[in-house]
């Protein structure tokens, strides 16, 4: 077969960079001729990109294997009764690409497959003796994100390992999870990666139910909380905090009283007012939910809620509910948070028309006091205040003196408040402090969520039939190998970990021909027959030319040869790693040993 030829293959490099591309790894990907746009969120890979993209995938499925998930290939296409089944037709929202085919029957673009895996293993398991079954896939899914960016690291279609668990019990399933856990600490040490795992649960209790593997990114959607003091790490839309000391503890409040306060309406405006500390207020926001699954019966406001099921053997929701949200008036609602705390797939502000159909007053007055319209939701802060000022319900009107317990109580009490750099650590009260993160992969403990809606049982040794527990765990290949070149380049390029590198060794002829193109040949037939991926560049360019592709592709070993070297009296070549500067010019005939040599030493090290 020989070395593939640059001649021969298909690597449109370019020069100039692409105008729409504001990371790195988007505009090497591009320059490199890794990858080429279609249309808004839709690369191709070319191959170049399709053989570090392989690699990847190639480290994922060893290590999904030597942890006996097992592979399987659903199809990407999904009816979409299956999605009505488990509530998600509906509560997905616009990400979901729904098509009709012919019959005029609905079908879903997998944008993730909990619920074709489950549905393929509910028509299968029958016994106890087939659990614990752990299933994954390697496939296209689909998104349709409203922003896709930063090239293949948020676009439309792109390529995920999801596997999925099945277990009789929580203790089986947390050992498969704990084994998912440490392969993707493996796979991205494997692909030269720095991964954050972080809580994807409030952690406070030392469990984990969920965790995610971030890289650091400036870019990054997520704010991470990380602490000074120990090993806590979670995501800004889980992470807790130990409770500062709030409000000062003193006697008996006043009797609450209403205060006239005229064109105040923002908090500092009414801090300036009252010559006060926001601390010693109660912000309240309204919120307007969806799909509520929390059971609401007896609260305020629930008599014209009728909670229904997406679908038989779906959760009961309630479709639309409004909620007041009570914080401390130095802090702020976070709004993954609320939504757990509520059980809602969906969360926003409510409009101003329902906020001043729900609190009788414009915008900015709203309080617990008094509130009884919707249920009402207190932040752990708010539950201990003895002496507050909060909006009244009445425009330009404030009540002072509002006491939790005596003068208002909320519907429910939870942790909603967004964690801050500053803040102290639910573990060990030491600082935290944030980083933007980006997520590569996650695993999960779902529970009962699939298998129940779903209607998946199995019968036990006694003949009696129970829902299996599930656990699910993704990888984005394309955000993966984004990242790789994000942590990975130079000015001039990329510069690959070599277990992800598309060649491992790139030999650049000075010239193509003669004596040079026989040593070069020879060189790259020993280094393919040691199992060592060689590209030779065969192309009639300038060396520069050459050599500014070696470097923007990445390739980790170049070797360059000449006719000056290779006629002394002892033919030389020069031999250079990306990461390094210089070149150092090496015996011909001891160079593909060497090379293969310094190929697998560093394969092992990071593949070890
Ligand atoms: P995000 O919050 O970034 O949208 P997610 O939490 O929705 O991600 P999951 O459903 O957990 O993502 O999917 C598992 C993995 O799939 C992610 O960790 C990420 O690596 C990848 N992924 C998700 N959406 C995209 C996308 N639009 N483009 C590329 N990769 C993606
Ligand atoms: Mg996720």
């Amino acid at each position: 077969m020989g070395a593939m030829k640059f001649s021969h293959t298909f690597i449109p490099t370019l020069r100039e960079e692409p105008g729409d591309a504001l990371i790195a790894s988007h505009r090497l990907m591009f320059r490199a001729g890794m990858i080429r746009k279609l249309s808004n969120g839709l690369f191709a890979y070319l191959p170049l990109g399709l053989r570090s993209f392989r690699k990847v995938e190639n480290i994922i499925r060893e290590e999904m294997d030597a942890i006996g998930s097992l592979e399987i290939k659903p199809t990407v296409v999904v009816p979409g009764e299956l999605w009505k089944e488990s509530g998600r037709w509906d509560s997905m929202g616009e990400a979901l690409l729904r098509v009709k085919n012919r019959l005029g029957a609905d079908f879903v673009v997998s944008p993730t497959a909990e619920e074709a895996v489950t549905a393929l293993v509910r028509d299968e398991l029958s016994s106890y003796r087939r659990l614990p079954l752990s299933l994954y896939q390697i496939n296209t899914k689909y998104r349709d994100e409203i922003r896709p960016r930063y090239g293949v690291m948020r676009s439309r279609e792109f390529v995920m390992k999801d596997a999925y668990s099945f277990h009789t019990d929580e203790g089986s399933l947390d050992e498969h999870y704990q084994a998912q856990g440490r392969a993707y600490r493996r796979i991205f040490k494997r692909c030269g990666l720095t991964v954050i795992p972080v809580r994807a649960d409030s952690g406070a209790m030392g469990g984990s139910g969920s965790e995610e593997f971030m890289v650091e990114s400036e870019i990054g959607d997520n704010t991470l909380l990380l602490c000074r003091g120990c090993d806590y790490a979670a995501n800004v839309e889980k992470a807790g905090c130990k409770g500062d000391d709030g409000p000062p503890s003193g006697g008996e409040a006043p009797p609450l009283e209403k205060i006239d306060t005229p064109d105040v309406k923002t908090i500092g405006e009414l801090c300036a007012f009252l010559k006060t500390d926001a601390k010693n207020f109660i912000k309240t926001l309204i919120y307007r939910a969806v799909n509520v699954e929390l059971d609401l019966s007896g609260a305020p406001g629930s008599e014209t809620l009728v909670r229904t099921r997406a679908a038989p053997g779906a959760p009961e929701s309630y479709g639309e509910v409004f909620f007041a949200a009570a914080i401390r008036g130095d802090l702020d609602v976070n709004e993954a948070k609320l939504a757990a705390a509520l059980k809602a797939s969906e969360l926003s502000l409510a409009s101003d028309t329902d906020v001043v159909r729900i609190t009788g007053a414009p915008v900015g007055f709203a309080g617990p006091v008094g509130l009884s319209s919707v249920p009402v939701i207190l932040d752990e802060t708010v539950t201990g205040m003895k002496d507050a000022v909060t909006g009244a319900l009445e425009k330009d009107v404030h009540y002072r003196h509002a006491v939790w317990g005596r003068d208002f109580t909320g519907w429910l009490t939870a942790d909603i408040r967004t964690v801050k750099a500053g803040d102290r650590c639910p573990l060990c009260g030491g600082e935290l402090y944030e980083k933007k993160g980006n997520e590569l992969g996650h695993i999960f403990k779902l529970g009962y969520k699939y298998s129940s809606s779903m209607g998946v049982s199995y019968l036990d040794e006694n003949g009696k039939s129970h829902i299996p527990i599930m656990g699910c765990y993704g990888i984005g290949l394309d955000r993966t190998l984004a990242s790789v070149i994000e942590e990975h380049h130079d000015e001039a390029g990329i510069i690959w970990p070599v277990t992800v590198a598309p060649y491992h060794v790139i030999i650049i002829p000075i010239k193509y021909q003669g004596a040079v193109r026989d040593a070069c040949d020879a060189l790259a037939a020993e280094l393919e027959g040691a199992g060592i991926e060689v590209l030779l560049d065969d192309r009639d360019e300038r060396a520069g030319v050459k050599f500014n592709d070696a470097d923007l592709m990445g390739i980790p070993w170049r070797v360059v040869a000449g006719d000056k070297n290779l006629s002394g009296g002892e033919p030389r070549v020069e031999i250079k790693r990306r990461s390094e500067k210089e070149a150092r010019p090496v015996p011909l005939s001891g160079a593909a040993a060497e090379l293969a040599e310094a190929v697998r030493s560093e394969l092992r090290a990071l593949n070890g």
